[in-house]
């Protein structure tokens, strides 16, 4: 009945024991302001509910493109960027090889495993999370993978890959669709935007999820050159974004300053909270673009629980290179104090 090697997958989990203070999925702590909703609701309500959006919600594509300064022929739109993952794999990689860095955003591999493809995993320094550039694109050169993903910021660890490395990778196999996750860019800043007209192979992947506070809407975009995303559209389902993500996705947009204020507040608490991080005895924490940080306790599961029993959620962290790590999301100003007194409870 099944794909013998759907058998052997694991189904993506998330642990949600009960909790006060959720700081566990790099959410935005901040819901949107009622008079955002109400804009949103506003726009459905006159919306023709009995009929079927456009296949590829191209007035929200046409303001995404309008945004980036791009063609809108080059952005495509999902339920999340983790379906623009799937379906990059889906267009790329089928009993083939996918590659991508270790640690890093988990649904790389997973994505990669369900349609049988290799994954070679390269591990970032130890020290400092930093790519190893040299044998990255060695490695590159010899296993020929049909598609790289790389998160800028990486996640979990939150270090940015410098624009120079990324671009080499680009560079180095024009046969090699490059995946640069900016599912962070907000909060960091740096973006391989600029690279998109000299790379048919480059693909930015962007989302609602994170900085624009809409993680339960799911939307996510893809930005590439317009030959590529028509390549890459023959393998989407039409009708995946219904009226009302559309709705909130142009309402975002054309609200960047309450956006820009939300990344403003969070990465002013991350640096707080990543120099009070640092002053708590046996906890090294990593230096973090993104709105989380990574950071190592001397026993993780004990100090998961300790805060769990105090009403704090965090993030296990489980794989090679983040043994006994934790990860926090940056919270309100008040989530992050409490969170730093459990945590500071011997
Ligand atoms: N990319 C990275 C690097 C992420 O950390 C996440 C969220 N966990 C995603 C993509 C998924 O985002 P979305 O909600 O758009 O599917």
């Amino acid at each position: 009945m099944l794909r013998e090697h759907v058998k052997k997958l694991k189904a993506y989990s998330v642990e949600q024991p009960a909790h006060r203070i959720k700081l566990n999925q790099n959410e935005s702590p901040y819901d949107l302001p009622a008079e955002l909703k109400n804009k949103v609701i506003e726009k459905i309500r006159d919306l023709n509910w009995n009929r079927y959006a456009s296949p590829f919600a191209d007035s929200l594509r046409r303001a995404i493109a309008k945004k980036e300064d791009w063609d809108p022929e080059g952005v495509l739109l999902q339920n999340g960027s983790n379906s623009l993952i799937n379906i990059i794999v889906t267009a790329t990689a089928i009993r083939g090889k996918l590659m991508t860095v270790a640690p890093s955003f988990s649904l790389y591999a997973m994505e990669g495993k369900i349609f049988e493809n290799r994954v070679i995993e390269i591990p970032l320094d130890p020290e400092d999370f930093s790519l190893p550039l040299k044998s990255f694109l060695q490695k590159l050169k010899k296993e020929k993978p049909s598609v790289v993903f790389l998160a800028n910021p990486n996640a979990p660890t939150g270090n940015l890959f410098p624009e120079e490395e990324l671009l080499q990778i680009v560079k180095a196999r024009k046969e090699t669709i490059v995946v640069v996750d900016e599912a962070y860019y907000p909060f960091s800043k740096k973006t391989m935007r600029p690279h998109l007209k000299d790379y048919e192979n480059l693909v930015i992947l962007r989302t609602f999820s994170k900085a624009f506070s809409a993680a339960g809407i799911r939307l996510g975009y893809l930005l590439a050159a317009p030959s590529l995303a028509r390549e890459l559209r023959k393998v989407m389902r039409p009708f995946c974004i219904n009226l009302f993500q559309e709705a909130v996705g142009q309402v975002m947009l054309d609200h960047p300053g309450y956006v820009s204020d939300v990344v403003n507040q969070i990465v002013r608490e991350r640096e707080m909270l990543f120099n009070e991080l640092k002053k708590i005895p046996g906890t090294i924490s990593y230096p973090s673009q993104a709105n989380y940080i990574l950071f190592r306790v001397a026993n993780a599961s004990k100090t998961y629980t300790s805060l769990l029993d105090q009403g704090v959620l965090v993030r296990p962290m489980h794989g090679k290179g983040i043994e006994n790590c934790l990860r926090v999301t940056i919270g309100t100003p008040e989530e992050n104090r409490l969170f730093l007194q459990a945590l500071s409870k011997p």
